[in-house]
């Protein structure tokens, strides 16, 4: 194989838009902090997108999950079910505001929690369901949302990674009690750091924009009723999100390009599970392109990713459980009891390779002659 020469990085963000446009008139006007009118149109260009009634914007989706939380005001024994494949903050938010996490495992394929997961796990003291979408296709949602309501449980959308995504026709964004979107650097589109909190319910959204401010009381200013954060977002941020929204359809046909062309390349190498190009309710949008090493392949997402950095090709390991973090474990947080043989198995398994909007097909195909060729001694 022949080396590239070139690093290819993991993520790199695509400003081709309007972006300095709007940067500069934050600059030229002075309209930097949150006050500032691309905070206002950002948040109603995200509500339209998504067929919300309400959005608003956060300084990251960690801080949005923080907001919907503490607003819930939960008590100790109040159980809150989410996949133990995802990002920290989804368990984080949950612990800091008084719940107690209750952890699934996911599905192989889709890298998502089930309604089967769920329903085993539900008890008389769970009063929610946080739903990430992991990867590039949403969670099967239709049968928890009506499990959900059939048990009175008040659901969280988690759909940070996807950006322009549907489920059975209808956006991402738009499903449960709320949702939340990221726009950290490597999400499909990116204001440096940022989240969104969209609902349809006017007392949560007022809730949520004021817990996000310091919680001020109309009228009088440095008088507070409640014990906010300041979570906002600035009119820079915003700025920059305005302006990669205009794009988020070209960029979502692009990164939906790329992991079909990764699928054609890359099918018959046996040792690999590649992500499902479909299902019956999603295309995938492929956030992050995955490549799950076979068990009996005896190679690790940890070496395979050394050997492609051998190649100058950057690469990411998949999640690590939730119920394994470190911290949980010297809190005895969870029951060592419960094991999530599939979580487990892709942090050792799976990891992610460049699948950015302005990765070219010359560099995909790079990538992919790589693999093949490390994969060429399993055959
Ligand atoms: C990125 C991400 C978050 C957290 O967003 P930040 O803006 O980085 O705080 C939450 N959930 C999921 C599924 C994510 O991928």
């Amino acid at each position: 194989m022949q080396k590239n020469h070139q690093f290819i990085p993991i993520n790199e963000p695509c400003f081709k838009g309007n972006e300095k446009k709007y940067l500069n008139e934050c600059i030229d006007t002075g309209w930097v902090s949150s006050t500032g009118s691309f905070v206002s149109k950002f948040e109603k260009e995200m509500a339209n997108i998504c067929g919300r009634k309400f959005a608003t914007s956060t300084s990251s989706g960690t801080a949005a999950l923080d907001i919907i939380f503490n607003s819930l005001d939960l008590k100790s024994d109040d159980e809150i079910i989410t996949s133990n494949f995802s990002i920290i903050s989804c368990s984080n938010s949950i612990m800091r505001n008084g719940g107690k996490v209750v952890l699934v495992d996911v599905c192989e394929k889709t890298f998502n929690m089930t309604f089967e997961g769920i329903r085993d796990k539900y008890s008389k003291k769970t009063k929610a369901i946080l739903i990430p979408h992991i990867y590039g296709l949403p969670v099967d949602l239709d049968p928890i949302l009506e499990f959900a309501k059939d048990k009175n449980l008040f659901v969280i959308e988690d759909a940070a990674e996807m950006h322009g995504q549907e489920y059975k026709g209808s956006p991402c964004g738009s499903f449960g009690d709320v949702s939340i979107f990221s726009y950290y650097a490597n999400k499909l589109i990116t204001t440096g750091e940022g989240g969104m909190i969209l609902t349809n319910d006017e007392s949560l959204h007022q809730k949520y924009s004021s817990l996000k401010n310091h919680s001020f009381v109309e009228g009088r200013r440095f008088v507070h009723d409640d014990i906010g954060f300041n979570y906002r977002m600035t009119n820079i941020q915003a700025a920059l999100g305005l302006a990669q929204l205009e794009q988020l359809k070209n960029m979502v046909k692009r990164k939906r390009e790329i992991g079909i062309y990764y699928h054609s390349l890359l099918k018959d190498v046996k040792g690999l599970s590649l992500p499902l190009n479909k299902t019956s309710y999603s295309d995938n949008i492929y956030w992050a392109y995955t490549l799950t090493i076979k068990k009996e392949i005896p190679l690790s997402g940890g070496e395979l990713s050394e050997e492609l950095k051998k190649y100058d090709i950057d690469s990411r390991p998949s999640f690590w459980p939730l119920n394994l973090q470190p911290i949980y474990l010297k809190n005895k947080y969870f029951d060592e009891s419960l094991v999530y043989p599939i979580s487990k198995q892709l942090a050792d398994k799976c990891i992610y390779i460049p699948s950015y909007v302005s990765l070219s097909n010359d560099k995909i195909q790079y990538i992919s002659e790589t693999i093949k060729g490390i994969f060429s001694k399993y055959e």
